[in-house]
Formats: structure tokens, C-alpha cells, sequence
């Protein structure tokens, strides 16, 4: 039993975004925290993988460029409590925009929401009235549900009435963007509430906000000084090996050797959280839930051009032959004709070659630039278990398990967001406050 007077003693295993927020929100408790992290560097999936160099030309590269946007208002509230001025300063913020050099520009305008898109779509570029009014009434419909739809399942069905370009141009992309899911496969009711944050409320709740530093200084490592200039201990390189219970709480075995915690949480990935509690039968269900999730990738392709490029938005759009967005990273981080090329969820392209890379985004770079002398091929990442399939039949664990003092955090974990970092820090915020009401 623990001591009531005692300050409440937490581990909690894993330092990516969804442990680091349950750190923070525990800490600002008043409860004694200590992280226990397998990688030598802390963020979890989202972090710096190389910090390159003015010297060797090799410009700051991300496990996989992030884009978030204005309704993430947990994710940019611990940014601001651990670094001060960062969730305005980090980012380049722009009004929702989809830009295809093919002929559609669509941008939101500066009007409350929701009317601020649906004067974008009124006055976008490539659209005919007729596909811009069927546009602006499956808003409104949603909106007379109050964006939450009984049926259909997915947003293939709920989108098949919809002509045919607004679909490819403007749900679909939506849809892989915010749920990392193909339409025929993602849930409609996941993609409404993403779609009801980013539309009703303020308009700026739909921005685009992309990182104009790496990762890990956007949040990991300023929420680490905070956290360890509050006293709270965090152990890198640290594999959690093997949990137990003990007569005051969690045991953990790693490298650093045994520790006992009066509360444990898990804020691995969901497959190593699965590993972690396989071996408790009443966690038998929460086990098979994680088994049974699937997984989408997310391939992202670095490039650096030796001249300025002059995109006109720091996002642009293609559909063929398969979709993918390019962020201009000359306006973010200031590195002359780099770009980050992104495909989110399954498709050919995963068979792709670095050459077929190259030569696919070249072309289209070309198609808007006129033009340009070959790019450097930099890097190419591809995540196969970038997040997982947020489809309608989908069941996410709870964050309660029936060990006693024992959660889960983590992206995958029950909550109203799909596999994002806004999932994961809500996650690691609800699962501080249950921990919290245990005193
Ligand atoms: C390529 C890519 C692009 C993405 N793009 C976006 C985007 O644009 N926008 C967006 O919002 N989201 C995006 N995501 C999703 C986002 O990165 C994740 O949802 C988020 O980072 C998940 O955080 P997490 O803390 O839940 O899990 P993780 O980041 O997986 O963190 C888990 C941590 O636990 C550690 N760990 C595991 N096992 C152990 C153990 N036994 N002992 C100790 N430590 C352990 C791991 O090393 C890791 O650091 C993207 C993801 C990828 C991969």
C-alpha cells in the first residue's frame, strides 16, 4: 500500500510524445516521475533522425516529415508550457490550402468557420459550381448531424455521391492526411469529428502548421529540460524488459536494474505494449485488441534541388499515379531547394526505387517550375507501421487496464482522434488525470 501522504512515484516506459505529455501533466501534479526510453534519443516517432551540417550539406532530417494542424490545441498547449513562445514560433502557419499545380487551388479565407471554407471551395481555382455546391452540401449535412454520423461506415460511401473530382481532389486527400487511411478503408466517424474540429470553432482550428524546426526541438527536448528541471528522472537507452508487480506497486527490469513504482504506464507502441502485458491473462483482451489492429505507412522522400525553387504554397498536391504531397522546406527551414516528398498509407508506390522516387518527383516539380537541373537524392523513409488503419470495425484499448495502477498511452490508445500526435499527447493528458484521481 502506498503511504497517502507520500508523493506519488510513476514510471513511465516510453518517451515518445503520448509518455513525454503524461510526464508533463503528472509532473504539473505534484507526482515524482521517471521515463524509461529503448532509444538512444527521446520523441518516440516523431524526432530528428540526423542533425546535419552546414559542413557536409546535409540538411536536418525528421523520422518522416509531420504536418499538424490548428485544432491540435492539446499538442500546441504543452509546447507552449515546456517552451515558451514555441507553439507560434515553431511553426509556419497557413489557412487550410490544396494546391494542384494540375489547376485547383483551393484556400481557405479569413471568415469564421465553417464559412471560411466554404468560401474557399466557392471561389476555388478547377471546380465547376456544380461540384463546389455538392461540396459545400456535404459540409452542411455533416454539420446537421452534428458531425456525428450514424452511417455509413466509411468515407468511400459516404463520399460515392459526391462528383467524382471533388472526391479525388478534395475528400480523399483529407481523408489519408488526417486518418492515414485510404477512404475505402477509413472510418467515416473518425473522419468527422477530425473534420468537426477543423471546421467549426475557430477558423484558425483548420491551419495547416507546419515544423519550421526538427522534431525532437519542437517538443521532446524542451519538454526533457522541463522535465528534468523539475526533478524528473529520465533514462535513455533503457528497454523495459519485463514488468511485475510488486507489494508497493510496478517492478521494471532494464539495464539501470530493478525499480518499483507505485503507478506504471506503458506509453510504448502498441505492438510492444502488447509484448509487455502478454504475460498477464487478465490483459488477455486488451492484448488480442492490439493484435488485431493493421498498420498504414507513410513513405517520405527527402530531395534537395541546387537552385531556390518558387512554389507558391509550402504544400503542393498531385494525385497521379499516386498521391503525395511536397512541403517546401526552403520556407521552413531555410535550406535552398529542399523538399520533403510524402505518400501516406498503402499503395505502389512502396515498391518504388529511389530512381523512380526522383524521377517521379522531379517530373512534377518540373510540370509547376518549368525547367530544373536533377535533384539530390537525400533520403528515403519509409515507415511501414506508421500508424495503424483507423477503419470503422477498429477497437482501440482502453487506457485503464485490469491490473491495478497499470495504463496505456500512446496513439493507438481509445480517444476521439485517429494515430496522430494529437492523439498521442490527449492520450497522455486523460491518462494523467485518471492517475491523479488515484490519490
Ligand atoms: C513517417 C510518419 C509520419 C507521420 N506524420 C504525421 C503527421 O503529419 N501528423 C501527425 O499528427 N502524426 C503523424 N504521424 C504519427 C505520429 O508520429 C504518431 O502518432 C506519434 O508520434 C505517436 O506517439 P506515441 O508516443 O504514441 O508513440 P511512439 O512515438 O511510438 O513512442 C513510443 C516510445 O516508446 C519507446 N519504447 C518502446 N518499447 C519500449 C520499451 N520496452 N522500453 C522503453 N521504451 C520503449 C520507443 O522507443 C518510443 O520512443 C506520423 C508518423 C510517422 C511514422
Amino acid at each position: 500500500m502506498r503511504n497517502p501522504g507520500k508523493q506519488m512515484d510513476v514510471g513511465i516506459i516510453g518517451a515518445g510524445w503520448a509518455g513525454l505529455a503524461t510526464a508533463i501533466e503528472l509532473t504539473l501534479s505534484g507526482c515524482k516521475v521517471t521515463i524509461y526510453e529503448a532509444a538512444k534519443s527521446i520523441g518516440g516517432r516523431a524526432r530528428r533522425i540526423e542533425s546535419g551540417s552546414m559542413a557536409s550539406q546535409l540538411p536536418v532530417l525528421d523520422n518522416g516529415q509531420h504536418l499538424l494542424i490548428g485544432a491540435y490545441t492539446e499538442t500546441q498547449r504543452l509546447i507552449e508550457i515546456v517552451s515558451p513562445g514555441m507553439s507560434a514560433g515553431g511553426f509556419l502557419r497557413v489557412p487550410l490550402t490544396l494546391d494542384y499545380p494540375d489547376g485547383i487551388l483551393l484556400k481557405a479565407f479569413k471568415l469564421p468557420a465553417p464559412l471560411h471554407l466554404a468560401a474557399g471551395i466557392l471561389f476555388a481555382n478547377g471546380f465547376s459550381l456544380a461540384e463546389k455546391l455538392a461540396a459545400i452540401g456535404f459540409i452542411r449535412h455533416l454539420q446537421s448531424q452534428a458531425f456525428k454520423p450514424e452511417a455509413p461506415a466509411s468515407v468511400a460511401e459516404a463520399i460515392a455521391n459526391q462528383p467524382e473530382k471533388i472526391r479525388r481532389y478534395l475528400w480523399e486527400p483529407l481523408c489519408v492526411a488526417a486518418l492515414n487511411t485510404p477512404a475505402n478503408q477509413a472510418s467515416y466517424k473518425v473522419f468527422a469529428r477530425v473534420l468537426k474540429d477543423a471546421l467549426t470553432g475557430s477558423r484558425y482550428a483548420s491551419d495547416f502548421m507546419i515544423p519550421v524546426c526538427d522534431l525532437s526541438g519542437l517538443f521532446p527536448e524542451p519538454a526533457s529540460d522541463w522535465l528534468k528541471e523539475r526533478g524528473a528522472i529520465i533514462n535513455t537507452q533503457q528497454r523495459i524488459r519485463t514488468i511485475k508487480p510488486g507489494p508497493n506497486g510496478w517492478k521494471t527490469d532494464c539495464e539501470v536494474g530493478e525499480a518499483c513504482h507505485d503507478v506504471l504506464v506503458i506509453a510504448t507502441s502498441a505492438p510492444q505494449a502488447s509484448s509487455l502485458l502478454s504475460k498477464f491473462p487478465e490483459c488477455a483482451q486488451i492484448v488480442s485488441q492490439i493484435e488485431a489492429l493493421r498498420y498504414q505507412p507513410i513513405v517520405t522522400v527527402y530531395v534537395q534541388y541546387p537552385v531556390r525553387l518558387d512554389l507558391r504554397t509550402p504544400l503542393t498536391g498531385w494525385i497521379d499515379p499516386v498521391p503525395f504531397f511536397v512541403f517546401d522546406l526552403e520556407a521552413t527551414h531555410r535550406r535552398k531547394g529542399f523538399i520533403a516528398a510524402v505518400t501516406s498509407a498503402e499503395g505502389p508506390h512502396l515498391d518504388w526505387s529511389d530512381n523512380r522516387w526522383l524521377n517521379e518527383i522531379h517530373d512534377r516539380i518540373e510540370q509547376s517550375q518549368g525547367s530544373l537541373p536533377r535533384p539530390r537524392f537525400i533520403k528515403r523513409i519509409a515507415e511501414k507501421r506508421a500508424t495503424f488503419s483507423c477503419t470503422p470495425d477498429v477497437v482501440r484499448p482502453e487506457q485503464t487496464t485490469p491490473c491495478k495502477n497499470l495504463f496505456l498511452v500512446g496513439d493507438y490508445v481509445e480517444g476521439p482522434y485517429p494515430s496522430t500526435l494529437e492523439g498521442a499527447v490527449r492520450s497522455g493528458v486523460q491518462c494523467a488525470k485518471l492517475v491523479t484521481q488515484l490519490s
